[in-house]
């Protein structure tokens, strides 16, 4: 990946920073995506530094269709294009059907499905002139098995699986490949409030039983962004301690 570029979403922590640092290991220029945690992406650019990579933040919300612009026109105006895209940010409010609002699953479906479209839709023409590209999208075993209380969360994460598969048939004979990794639970902020009992009834179902972290998605997410993936297109790659079999 030397000299490449890599943006990643919602790199200010979780999943997103793990990823931020691999890539920077194996020789990605970053841009770290924040939403508000300026401080937590601070850090995440000061971890990267000591490694002697080289990365800047940037402060956009995902879901608006022009912050995700300006996010990769200033990927564009420091290191001159976007050869790598991982679209990780992502929340969660979950619910039963019963109890959900409107507005937690339209917010979810903005946050997850639509900032993922908004990203690939401003980064597709900058990879295209480059004549090269790799997207990663980070989907959920959620979104492919479905949770009892997460329908907003699974209908979003199937989603990102659709435009996945699609857009790896559109932009196949472009050399642009797009992946995307199915996370088990991993130990991070997002899954930290669940119960006790919730966690344990998930380690059980998983046949690995225990839980992974975000070294974990980062390593494979390292994979799928370079060349050694070069014939691998349109997959959905489980990461999940064996819980989606
Ligand atoms: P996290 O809550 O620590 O990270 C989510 C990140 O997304 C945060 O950095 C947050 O600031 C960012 N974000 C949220 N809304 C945003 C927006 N509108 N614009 C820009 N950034 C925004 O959780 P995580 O576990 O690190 O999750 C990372 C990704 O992995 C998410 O897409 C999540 O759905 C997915 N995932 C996580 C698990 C798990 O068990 N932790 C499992 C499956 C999938």
């Amino acid at each position: 990946m030397k000299d490449k570029c890599a943006v990643v979403t919602g790199g200010n922590r979780g999943i997103g920073r793990a990823i931020a640092i691999k890539l920077a290991k194996e020789g990605a220029r970053l841009i770290i995506n924040y939403r508000s945690d300026e401080e937590g992406a601070l850090e995440t650019l000061r971890m990267i530094e000591e490694l002697g990579g080289k990365a800047h933040i940037f402060k956009a919300d995902v879901s608006k269709f022009n912050e995700a612009l300006e996010l990769i026109n200033y990927s564009k105006e420091k290191f001159n294009g976007v050869d790598i895209l991982v679209n990780n940010a992502g929340i969660t409010k979950d619910g039963l059907i019963l109890r959900m609002k409107e507005e937690d699953f339209d917010k979810v479906i903005e946050v997850n499905l639509k900032g993922t479209f908004n990203c690939i839709k401003h980064a597709v023409p900058v990879m295209l002139k480059k004549k090269e590209g790799i997207i990663l999208n980070i989907s959920s075993v959620s979104g492919v098995m479905g949770n009892v209380g997460q329908c907003n969360y699974s209908a979003s994460k199937a989603g990102i699986i659709g435009l996945t598969k699609s857009l790896a048939k559109e932009l196949g004979g472009k050399n642009i490949r797009i992946n995307a990794i199915a996370p088990g639970f991993i130990n991070t902020d997002m899954t930290k409030v669940l119960s006790d009992e919730v966690k344990e009834s998930i380690r059980k179902a998983t046949a690995l039983k225990k839980f992974g972290e975000p070294e974990d998605i980062a390593e494979t997410a390292a994979f799928l962004c370079s060349k050694r993936s070069g014939y691998i297109t349109g997959q959905v790659i489980s990461v999940d301690g064996g819980m989606a079999i």
